[in-house]
């Protein structure tokens, strides 16, 4: 039986050593040992949570079930946000298997493991084989974060000609940067203020707008879509007439507040509010697969995989001072 240590959340915040047990692996079940894990906000909502924290995964194959079909011992794999699915319903069949009702998903199952560990057991269903391209420390922030900037703008298909808004430079927005801007889009991105202008120019966009103190954006031509990565809620009398007739905006943050737009610019204007999880495993293997191809990268901040650096890496995440993506390393 696979045992291993793991990281827990606890009520009063402080990050807990722990051990999991598994049963002998069955099925396609694969034993993983982990070799990063990157930060994401959501692991922030769960660290008063007796849990272990962490979803974005890479690691190598130690061991495999008996079902398991073509990964071996040694490869590279990730994981993310999602670790089974029925296969059974219409989401499942139909490539939608992130909203299957009956979904295994980070923060409701599987709780007694995650990637702040230094191993974990999942279905190799659920796994991503990690291109050449990247490194495992560079392919951790995509299994969530990538996937989940991704899935925005290919599932909803947002066209090469779009113009594109990313609002907040994070872990989030450095990567939909680059994705939206290596699909071609015009890349619009808003920030608080001109600090992070130039890293942003360089990540790939085409022009950069600090939006602190101004009662007006003059952004030219509109907005044909809006990434909302920024860990606050935008202000709407600022963007919403900044968007094009039939423009959609992603919040993609998560927040346990209620969203309050106002009413009459939505109807008027025909912009909709989408919602938008992680990417579906074929669109996270495409994700995959289009940053190796335009060498999309994160920058990141490296973190030891420790009581104390998982603590003092939410901490920087949460002063707001991550550049941008931290990753957790076994030491
Ligand atoms: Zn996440
Ligand atoms: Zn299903």
């Amino acid at each position: 039986m696979p045992s291993f240590t793991v990281y827990k959340g606890s009520h009063d915040g402080s990050i807990k050593k722990a051990q999991t047990t598994k049963p002998d692996l069955r099925g396609d079940d694969v034993l993983i040992r982990v070799t990063a894990s990157g930060l994401c906000g959501t692991d922030e909502h769960y660290r008063n949570v007796d849990m272990v924290l962490g979803h974005e995964g890479t690691g190598v194959v130690e061991a495999t079930g008996p079902d398991v079909k073509y990964l071996k011992k040694g490869q590279r794999v990730g994981w993310g946000y999602e670790h089974d699915s029925c296969g059974h319903c219409d989401q499942c069949l139909s490539g939608m298997e992130t909203f299957c009702p009956q979904r295994a998903i980070y923060g409701e199952a599987d709780l007694d493991q995650g990637s702040f560990a230094s191993h974990a057991v999942w279905r190799e269903a659920f796994l991503f084989q990690i291109p050449g391209e990247l490194t495992d420390k560079e392919a951790a922030p995509l299994m969530c974060g990538g996937a989940t900037v991704f899935n925005a703008l290919r599932m909803y298909n947002i066209p090469s000609t779009a113009r594109v808004g990313i609002m907040g430079v994070g872990g989030l927005g450095h990567l939909a940067i680059q994705f939206a801007s290596k699909m071609g889009c015009d890349v619009v991105v808003l920030s608080g203020t001109d600090s992070k202008k130039e890293e942003a120019m360089k990540l790939g966009a085409h022009e950069f707008i600090a939006t602190k103190g101004k009662s007006e954006l003059d952004l030219g031509r509109k907005l044909d879509a809006l990434l909302i990565t920024a860990s606050i809620q935008p202000d709407w009398k600022l963007l919403l007439p900044a968007m094009a007739p039939n423009s959609v905006i992603f919040p993609l943050t998560v927040s346990g507040n209620d969203l309050v737009v106002p009413y009459m610019p939505l109807i008027l204007n025909g912009t909709r509010i989408q919602g938008s999880i992680v990417a579906p495993r074929h669109l996270h293997r495409e994700m995959l697969q289009f940053a190796a191809q335009h060498s999309i990268k994160p920058m990141i901040q490296e973190f030891p995989m420790s009581e104390d650096g998982i603590a003092k890496a939410m901490n920087t995440l949460n002063e707001g001072k991550m550049r941008y993506r931290g990753v957790l390393v076994p030491q």
